[in-house]
């Protein structure tokens, strides 16, 4: 049985004191983050951690982040040099994942195996009370493994009710993409994943970052940098197509056969839709926050294929696109390839 708790004002210590009961018993708790929800257990329990693999589905070399509410929690399960620390003293909380050297601590399954462990320090209230009050707590994403991410409690009760022992509501996430993963054991420090924690950002604070072209989404089938990459990840039911041209996104989704379609598009293109359409924000941060809502939104919809358009590719638009094209079941990056998107639904 799934136990859900609503948190409000009155009831947050009791609500928190319940949940870090349950992890520190081995049990497993969908919890809030500021990027999307997280199904966590005792990072250093492997019976516990075993647990939100079989409730995701997810295959056993995809390893878990461990979530931290202070540095000393850091220095439990991980090495990191003092100059590095100092800096991540000031950064976070805040979306930016540390990819560090594991401590003997952290239990096999967390790392899939690996000498190293995802450490992150989540800028979210509840969640800093939850790990505060349990410790460190493994979590991946909560969505059943190749599903879009959860980034809204009811979302998390739908999917995950009757597959973990307890799920926080506590409504809309923050920002809706997942957290920057920073692989800080290479020189210079590699970006993993594209997440809410621009490079900008990182690299105005920490310095120049090596960004492999794979952050932006392409290719994600045959390359694994990171064991999370060589998995399908986010995507809807319905097939999703990508133009990338913004002239020819509009064109297409002007057409006829455009009605067959779901368009996810920007407040500004809304106009040129001649049939349904979601508009999916009028900034990128906005854009972001809405993102996996409406890829769900798609699958629940009575149309049979959804098209979306390209953003920038700048500070969190750089993980927008990233999520948009390994959701995407075709990428349409010029005209020539239009014609694609015609073949594949004749076809079908
Ligand atoms: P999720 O929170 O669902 O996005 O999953 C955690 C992400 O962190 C996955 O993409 C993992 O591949 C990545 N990750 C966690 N630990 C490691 C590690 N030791 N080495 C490389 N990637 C990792
Ligand atoms: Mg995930």
């Amino acid at each position: 049985m799934t136990r859900i708790i609503h948190i409000n004002n009155q009831n947050e210590n009791y609500a928190i004191k319940v949940c870090a009961g349950i992890i520190k018993s081995g049990g497993t708790v969908v919890f809030p983050t500021e990027t999307v929800y997280g199904l966590g257990a005792d990072a250093f329990n492997p019976g516990a951690c075993s647990k939100i693999f079989i409730a995701k589905n997810r295959p056993a070399d995809n390893p878990l982040i461990v979530h931290i509410s202070n540095m000393k929690m850091l220095d439990q399960v991980a090495y990191i040099d003092d100059g590095l620390r100092k800096k991540m003293e000031n950064i976070w909380p805040s979306p930016l994942t540390l990819l560090l050297k594991k401590k003997e601590s952290v239990p096999d399954i967390v790392s899939a195996g690996l000498d190293t462990v995802c450490v992150r320090f989540p800028d979210n209230k509840i969640a800093l009370e939850l790990i505060e009050a349990s410790g460190p707590i493994a979590a991946p994403s909560a969505n059943i493994s190749t599903r879009p991410s959860i980034v809204d409690s009811e979302t998390a009760v739908e999917e995950l009710d009757g597959r973990v022992d307890a799920i926080i509501d506590a409504g809309r996430v923050r920002y809706g993409v997942e957290s920057t993963i920073l692989d800080c054991t290479a020189e210079p420090y590699r970006l993993l994943r594209a997440g809410a924690f621009s490079v900008e950002d990182i690299e105005s604070i920490i310095g120049k970052i090596y960004v492999d072209p794979l952050a932006k989404g392409y290719n994600q089938s045959d390359v694994a940098l990171t064991p999370g990459l060589k998995y399908r990840h986010y995507a809807p039911s319905k097939k999703l197509f990508l133009i990338e041209n913004e002239e020819e996104f509009k064109k297409f989704i002007s057409s006829e056969i455009s009605k067959d379609f779901l368009v996810l598009c920007s407040k500004e293109n809304e106009k040129y839709a001649s049939g349904k359409s979601i508009v999916l924000g009028s900034d990128i941060y906005e854009i972001a926050h809405n993102l996996f809502y409406d890829f769900r939104y798609l699958d629940n919809s009575g149309k049979l294929y959804g098209v979306i358009q390209g953003f920038p590719e700048s500070g969190i638009g750089l993980a927008v696109m990233n999520r948009i094209r390994k959701a995407s079941f075709m990428i349409v990056k010029d005209k020539e390839n239009i014609d694609k998107i015609y073949r594949v639904i004749n076809e079908a």
